[in-house]
């Protein structure tokens, strides 16, 4: 029975994607068949996993590989595999859509520019371009796939044209086989049926594919006699079955034997990253913990590092034989963009996921990886590391919070911007030498960009007296510092909450200065919980700050961001006693206590304290009025 044949049209942003791949692809076009066989690799891998504890999946066919058929007359390539396969709705969900959550920021990234004339293949390799690139070398590809346990198969089939027919159809065997009707090939360009690219470009990218990849090739053997002897001179042709690759696991080699070559290659094919990693870190430990380990840093992190669920993190192997993928208990989150593979000879083939979480051996590895990472950072050279901070320092830092064993070791490899680090990173230590003799704290100061950041009024005083500020910028900073306290013994200290200790405040001004102060506290009742003199300001006449154990304005805007319901904290006004504006207000206020201006510049007061540390006014308009009442007094005056 077949079934009913839908044409389904491709969402727009997949079709963008397919022709940027396609644009942006075409001097790579080789790359296809790296793609197609690593999905299949995968499939293999996940069916493998599966039928650990459903063995009835893999039947009779327990052969798993992937083969490759070239006709040439048709002009046809096939790649198919006897891997877990997928379902109708599978179909659905993995081809005719994108799943991938960074589509649309990546379409923002590449730009029109780039949807017209595709972009750098670094970009769109980092994005991961998998089954579609097979529509850079094909006029049509035809899909026809059973999922392991399903008795109907599905088969997909588009042009690459803006849409796709799915149909179910009779499959005989489990799996996935892609059928690539090819484009013409120009002049000189490379022939994908043609025996000895096949074998070129499988040999290049996909030599340490863990399951035979085999082809029938044609041979010229000798004829037999009845006896068995070869004939004279005579020979036939015949097709024999052929495996291409080497299945070499690499990390089993010495690690002299390994070529930058070699880990490039086997970086992209676990993790489909196609930037070179940053750095890997390659290890064979004997011993009571016995395992080979191949992790690799990336250079970049994938657009949806944040939605997606980690896909390709750590392979686990036991004695060359596939485990699991993305194994997260090796791993702690703060390291969950390490990818790699290990492979523990002492490992139950049939462990679950839930029994390695308890598994001592898996904790042993876990926490001998996560020094050895840590060791390769501290190590790397200053241009890498700040690399590797740029892109995934926000996810590394959580480590000072989660791995409380390495802490110290965490604290030395975070990095900050300064106020006088000249827009570059500072480590702690750095920082600590350079404080001034009689600076008891870390200064630092949260909020979302270095710009507000670094001519925040809270900054004025220690500016002045030359002392160095750390400038947070990322949401987790706030609980980097709560949690890590202090560094080299010396408390981190905000430079927004809190009293400063810088001077000495003046009692006598103080006293001059208390019933205006009372009396704008009053105004601002519902605002502010405090007004007192600034310890804080040389310049601006207003800020806000809080109580060091308050909550941050920036912490407060996160939260609030979050969708999290925010006790509303009031703050506290600090206001420049040395500025003349206050000394005029003051003049006013002793004048006539009831001058009906005085609200007007209580409000104002407040309202430049907000924008002065990037905030909101809550009623512009009226902002703005006075403000051009002020100007036009001024003026005339
Ligand atoms: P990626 O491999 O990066 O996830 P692809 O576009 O290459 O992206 O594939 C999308 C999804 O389609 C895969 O994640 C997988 O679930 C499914 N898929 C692709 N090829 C196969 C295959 N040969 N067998 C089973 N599933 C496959």
């Amino acid at each position: 029975m077949a079934g009913k044949v839908e044409t389904h049209q491709f969402k727009t942003e997949v079709q963008q994607l397919m022709n940027i791949i396609i644009h942006s692809l075409y001097s790579h076009r080789e790359i296809f068949l790296r793609e197609l066989i690593s999905n299949a690799s995968d499939a293999l891998d996940k069916l493998r996993f599966t039928s650990q504890t459903e063995p009835e999946l893999l039947g009779d066919d327990t052969e798993l590989k992937i083969r490759i058929t070239a006709d040439k007359k048709k002009r046809t390539l096939e790649i198919a595999d006897n891997g877990i396969g997928m379902t109708y709705d599978e179909v659905v969900e993995n081809i005719g859509t994108i799943a991938k959550s960074g589509t649309a920021g990546f379409l923002e990234t590449v730009g029109d520019a780039g949807l017209q004339n595709g972009v750098a293949p670094e970009l769109i390799g980092q994005f991961g371009v998998g089954f579609y690139s097979a529509f850079i070398v094909a006029d049509k590809v035809t899909l026809i796939t059973r999922a392991a346990g399903h008795e109907r198969g599905t088969k997909w089939e588009s042009t690459g044209d803006g849409s796709y027919t799915i149909e179910v159809v009779d499959k005989k065997t489990r799996g996935t086989t892609i059928l690539l009707k090819l484009k013409k090939a120009e002049k000189d360009e490379e022939n994908f049926t043609e025996e000895w690219t096949i074998r070129g470009i499988v040999k290049k990218h996909s030599d340490f594919v863990a399951y035979p990849i085999v082809m029938d090739v044609e041979k010229t053997e000798p004829v037999l006699d009845p006896d068995g002897k070869p004939e004279k001179d005579k020979t036939r042709k015949v097709i024999r079955e052929e495996t291409l690759n080497s299945m070499k696991a690499i990390w089993t080699k010495d690690k002299k034997e390994v070529t930058e070559e070699e880990h490039n290659e086997f970086y992209r094919h676990i993790s489909h990253d196609w930037n070179p990693p940053l750095a890997h870190l390659h290890l064979k430990l004997e011993g009571t913990t016995e395992y080979n380990a191949l992790l690799y840093i990336p250079s970049k992190a994938p657009f949806d590092l944040f939605t997606q669920e980690q896909k390709h993190g750590i392979q686990l192997y036991s004695k060359r034989v596939f485990i699991m993928e993305n194994c997260k208990e090796l791993m702690p989150q703060y390291l969950a963009f390490i990818k790699g593979v290990v492979d523990a000879p002492d490992l139950n083939l049939n462990v679950s996921r839930e029994i390695l979480q308890q598994d001592a051996l898996v904790r042993n590895i876990k926490k001998n990886l996560v020094k050895k990472i840590l060791d390769l950072l501290a190590g790397l050279e200053q241009d890498k590391y700040e690399t590797f901070y740029a892109e995934f320092g926000h996810i590394f830092k959580a480590g000072i919070s989660q791995d409380f064993d390495n802490k110290d070791k965490i604290a030395s490899l975070l990095r900050y911007k300064t106020t006088s680090s000249d827009g570059k990173y500072s480590s702690l230590s750095d920082y600590v030498n350079r404080m001034k003799p009689d600076q008891k704290d870390i200064y630092y100061i949260t909020g979302d960009s270095l710009t507000t950041l670094l001519n925040s009024p809270h900054l004025e005083r220690l500016k002045e007296k030359d002392i160095e500020v750390l400038l947070m910028t990322d949401p987790i900073d706030e609980w980097v510092i709560r949690d890590l306290h202090e560094f080299e013994k010396k408390t981190f200290k905000s430079a927004e909450k809190g009293d400063l200790d810088l001077d000495k405040v003046d009692d006598k001004k103080q006293e001059e200065y208390s019933a205006l102060f009372d009396f704008i506290k009053a105004g601002l009742e519902d605002k502010v919980k405090e007004v007192k003199p600034s310890t804080h300001l040389k310049d601006s006449v207003s800020c806000l700050s809080g109580d060091a154990y308050d909550m941050s304005a920036y912490m407060e805007k996160i939260l609030k961001a979050s969708g999290q319901d925010v006790p509303k904290t009031k703050r506290v006004l600090e206001l420049n006693m040395d500025h003349p504006l206050l000394a005029k207000i003051k003049a006013v206020y002793e004048q006539d206590k009831d001058a009906l201006v005085l609200k007007d510049y209580t409000d104002l007061l407040f309202d430049l304290a907000v924008i002065s540390e990037g905030g909101k006014v809550e009623n512009p308009s009226k902002f703005g009025k006075l403000i051009g009442d002020l100007m036009v007094g001024a003026i005339d005056g």
